[in-house]
């Protein structure tokens, strides 16, 4: 008798210990009409995907697919299946900057923050639905770490969207952001931290950086206009030396800099002072080219943002809208050429959210991409620049269960991946519209 009570607690704890034990990860198997998995050189047929959880556990040919009894199926032998898409360059923050809505500066001046960040949730959901499944977001124009609360309701899962790499504030220098244009008197606030020197610079990155920045973002050139030669030229912003400071710092804590650089003296700042990826470079030269080939450097192009929002062809700005645009593309196509490292990137919120991502991967193309590889620059590569490989880009064992589906061939007609049908993130399916 005097073993009996530490026996019964040991059978208690014993039935405690099994009752808390979470059930198994759901497996849910998908049949595959046609697969492009974000990697191969080669669409494969009639696939099976077994996914457990929120990753995928296997791919195999549908004759050989050892079917887990109770799994839920998922039928999209009638589509094509593709990894989660990748825009690395977005803003949910900023709500399209058109003359006629007050702008750019109409995003800062007129709305509270919670306004904002209620439609930042917006903008995150409808990428989502478009099949983008991760975003890099590249600064939040002038509302703090709200991308970083984002953030933290997608992962908690209070609301959908995609996952998100967060880069917070930006930094800049004094005469080299918005707003502008108001009397001296007035300090206005601004889209970016603004920085003056090294020091500063360095400071500016730890702030943001122990504040939940996941890569840095720096604009390097500022304002652009039409020379007297009719060249495209933009006015540089922080210095090698203040880039310098930044990148030592970032690279430090295992993280990366992107750098928003049109063209000139600001973009080959931006390549000497070790930047990670250039944004936009709308006119990059030959020399420049064989340097980011050199250094690895990656190349985002948000070709589709600048077709927007054209002044009058017979002003100054309007000549510069156009320039930018000729420019642009003789750019993409050197790159192409020269095997720099490209990622999809769109400027969604400089263009209104309720327009279609898809609408960069013609404009790739247009400029020399295979659709195949503008689809890798939107899945496989982007994961390489995020050090995500093997996490998503990609549809493999391993990888998380981020899966879309479209009803024509994008390897045919990249404008197939205007309309995504079916989207899957970490496991979950958000929408299924598969005929
Ligand atoms: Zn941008």
């Amino acid at each position: 008798m005097r073993y009996l009570p530490s026996l019964i607690v040991t059978l208690t704890l014993a039935v405690s210990v099994l009752s808390q034990t979470p059930p198994p990860p759901a497996v849910t198997v998908i049949r595959v009409g046609v697969l492009i998995d974000g990697k191969s050189d080669q669409p494969r047929r009639d696939q099976v995907i077994v996914i457990r959880g929120n990753r995928i556990e296997s791919v195999s040919d549908a004759a050989n697919a050892k079917i887990t009894a109770g799994a839920s199926t998922i039928d999209l032998s009638h589509s094509t299946v593709l990894p989660g898409l990748i825009d690395s360059h977005t803003h949910i923050f900023l709500q399209g900057e058109e003359p006629a809505q007050g702008g750019y500066d109409a995003n800062i001046l007129k709305y509270p923050l919670a306004w904002r960040a209620a439609r930042a949730t917006v903008a995150a959901r409808r990428a989502l639905e478009q099949g983008f499944t991760t975003l890099r977001d590249v600064e939040t124009e002038g509302a703090g770490y709200g991308d970083v609360g984002i953030k933290m309701a997608v992962e908690g899962g209070y609301i959908p969207g995609p996952r998100l790499i967060v880069s917070t504030r930006a930094i800049s220098s004094t005469g080299g952001y918005n707003l502008e244009g108001y009397a001296p008197e007035l300090d206005m606030p601004k889209g970016a931290q603004i920085i003056d020197g090294p020091v500063e610079a360095r400071k500016a990155a730890r702030e943001q950086l122990d504040h939940g920045a996941d890569w840095i973002k720096v604009y390097m050139t500022h304002r652009s206009w039409v020379g007297k030669n009719g060249e495209l030229v933009s006015q540089p912003t922080l210095t090698e030396e203040e880039l310098r400071a930044i990148v030592d710092e970032t690279h430090g804590w295992g993280k990366k800099v992107a750098c928003h650089a049109y063209n000139g003296i600001g973009l080959q700042r931006a390549l000497d002072g070790g930047c990670d990826s250039i944004e936009h470079g709308l006119e990059i030269t030959d020399a420049q080219i064989a340097q980011m080939v050199k250094q690895g450097t990656w190349y985002c192009p948000t070709l589709a943002a600048y077709y927007h929002d054209w002044a009058p062809a017979d002003t100054p700005a309007g000549q510069r809208d156009r320039k930018r645009v000729s420019e642009h593309g003789i750019s993409v196509q050197k790159a192409v050429k020269a095997g720099v490292r490209i990622v999809f990137g769109t400027d969604m919120g400089g263009i209104p959210w309720t327009e279609a991502m898809a609408q960069e991967f013609p404009r790739m193309t247009e400029f020399g991409m295979t659709p195949l590889n503008a689809i890798r620059s939107a899945t496989s590569r982007a994961a390489e620049m995020l050090d995500m490989v093997g996490q998503i880009g990609v549809i493999a064992p391993g990888a998380y269960a981020d899966i879309i589906a479209v009803n024509a061939d994008p390897l045919r007609d990249i404008n197939a991946l205007g309309e995504v049908a079916f989207v899957m993130k970490d496991g979950q399916v958000f929408k299924n519209q598969v005929k």
